[in-house]
């Protein structure tokens, strides 16, 4: 009677349930935070070799049943249940994490673990294998995306595990792979919001160029417009926002190719438009309605020639495309964003 809308595979060889707490180097002064513990498999292994564990548990079928497998034994004073949805949870420190991940939440629960203000040393975490493989994929590979960019940022990935579906009960559709996350310590002296911002509008569509990424949707301008006011205001920098000179219709020329992008963006239609790339504020500004009447001012122009000069002359990377950027270059782009005052967070 498992459930698997929540992901419910429960490991049943424990010779691959010993390996994954041995791959994780605990100490015995380590805080381990457990996502889905289900019926505790991993659970007791952990707390064998930890200090105390946090162990957060969606169903409350299986957070009873850890529970009482550890109830009245001294493990079950060093183990921590917390009910709920992680993805919603405030976690506590912890040092490691570990996880049989249900496959629902693996991109928010890794983007949430390398987000934190303080790191864990380490996480060793299940996954499907298609996802796994996202995870190392470089520039110009098919799998490569926003997850690969800002985990190869942010930590060292290895490789640790291969298992098969067989190794679960019920057996899932398709094969796993375990993997560990090294967040990198120190941490890049970037801002994570500034650096996740830019390149969820690069990865909205990651086969066009970072022009078409960039200025070819009014969405992506009008954003950028609103945080560069923002930031003007902050910074005490004026701003000229009459209408603009001499000009009683739209500019034309790029206005046509704008308005058919973003009837893309509302049909979804692209089939490189990975499903959870997809920015809220696209979801949002999607469905304003547009066009007639709107004011575009000198401050759109002005934030379009800063967005213009970043890609052409400070970077040169106007034309390439993002599936081939690298870490160097989405950086290389932040600094000469951030120069012109144009923010994304
Ligand atoms: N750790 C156990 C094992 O290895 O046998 C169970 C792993 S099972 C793949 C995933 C577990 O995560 C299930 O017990 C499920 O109820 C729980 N779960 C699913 N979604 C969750 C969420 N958002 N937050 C916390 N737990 C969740």
């Amino acid at each position: 009677k498992m459930n698997t809308n929540l992901g419910q595979h429960i490991l049943k060889n424990p010779g691959v349930a010993n390996a994954i707490v041995e791959k994780a180097n605990l100490k015995q002064s380590d805080h381990v935070l457990e996502v889905g513990p289900g019926t505790g498999n991993l659970t007791v292994l952990i707390l064998r070799k930890a200090k105390n564990v946090t162990a957060v548990e969606m169903d409350p079928r299986m957070a009873a049943e850890v529970t009482k497998r550890v109830q009245g034994s001294p493990e079950g004073k060093r183990l921590k249940v917390l009910l709920g949805d992680v993805m919603k949870t405030e976690l506590p420190y912890f040092d490691v994490c570990i996880s049989n991940t249900p496959y629902q939440i693996s991109s928010p629960l890794v983007f949430k673990l390398l987000s934190l203000p303080v790191p864990p040393r380490t996480a060793v975490l299940m996954f499907q294998r298609e996802f796994a493989m996202r995870l190392f994929a470089k520039p110009g590979e098919k799998l490569y995306s926003r997850l690969s960019v800002n985990v190869q940022m942010w930590s060292r990935v290895s490789h640790v595990l291969k298992v098969g579906r067989a190794n679960f009960n019920p057996p899932p559709q398709v094969d796993s792979n375990v993997v560990r996350i090294e967040p990198k310590n120190p941490r890049p002296q970037i801002s994570y919001e500034e650096w996740d911002g830019l390149l969820r509008i690069a990865f909205v569509r990651k086969n066009k160029t970072l022009r078409a990424g960039f200025l070819g949707t009014s969405a992506v301008v009008e954003l950028l417009e609103s945080n560069y006011r923002l930031w003007c205001a902050q910074n005490d920098v004026p701003i000229d926002d009459g209408p603009l000179d001499g000009q009683s219709h739209e500019p034309e020329g790029m206005e046509v190719d704008m308005d058919k992008e973003e009837e893309e963006f509302k049909g979804f239609s692209d089939p490189d438009l990975d499903e959870d790339e997809m920015p809220d504020f696209f979801k949002q500004v999607a469905k304003k309605p547009r066009g007639k009447g709107k004011r575009r001012g000198k401050v759109t122009e002005l934030v379009k020639e800063k967005i213009r000069k970043v890609l052409e002359d400070d970077t040169e990377l106007a034309e390439k495309r993002t599936r081939m950027c690298d870490e160097g270059d989405f950086l290389k782009l932040l600094y000469a964003f951030n120069s012109e005052g144009i923010h994304f967070a």
